[in-house]
């Protein structure tokens, strides 16, 4: 395939074999393929039932991967970084998730593109709109900035 641009959504909050989770982020963005730009790291508060801190970034990759070859490579990365399967929320390693695709849509029964849930999570949304917030979202038509906006303003929303 020619190539094309993913964001991926990386997020830790546990303590792995790199360090604590802003080391085991800065690990998998040195670990993925083809990356042409890294947002800011941020520090985001638990989610779920788990009592941990996030570190959380986004990266822009550039891959000749379609999108189950790329989410097979992001789930080899994980598995390397010793993260179990099994256990959607909690305590995690390192969560590599595809948000965006310059093809566009993706969906399958395991793999939908653009993210199902990444317009309602500011972790995802405002290291996103740092380097890609031109970026039109293939499902709303919003660009990046402007879903980063309305994440902030959750009462705004129509
Ligand atoms: P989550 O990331 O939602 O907290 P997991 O990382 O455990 O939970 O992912 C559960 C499953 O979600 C993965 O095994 C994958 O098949 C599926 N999935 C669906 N869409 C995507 C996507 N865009 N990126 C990554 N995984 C996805
Ligand atoms: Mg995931």
């Amino acid at each position: 395939m020619a190539p094309t641009t993913y964001a991926i959504a990386i997020g830790s909050n546990r303590y792995g074999r790199h360090g604590p989770p802003a080391r085991t982020v800065a690990a998998a963005v040195a670990a993925l393929p083809g990356v042409i730009a890294v947002a800011p790291t941020i520090a985001s508060a638990p989610l779920g039932p788990s009592l941990r801190r996030f570190a959380n970034t986004v990266v822009l990759v550039r891959v000749t991967d379609d999108p189950p070859a790329l989410l097979r490579r992001l789930k080899a990365i994980e598995r390397r970084f010793g993260r179990r399967s099994g256990r959607a929320w909690g305590a995690r390693i390192l969560d590599l998730d595809i948000v965006l695709w310059s093809g566009g849509h993706w969906q399958q029964r395991t793999l939908t593109v653009p993210h199902r849930a990444f317009r309602e999570r500011r972790f995802v949304l405002a290291p996103l709109a740092v380097i890609a917030g031109d970026w039109r979202d293939a499902q709303t038509g919003r660009r990046v900035r402007h879903l980063a906006h309305l994440v902030d303003r959750p009462r705004a929303r129509p």
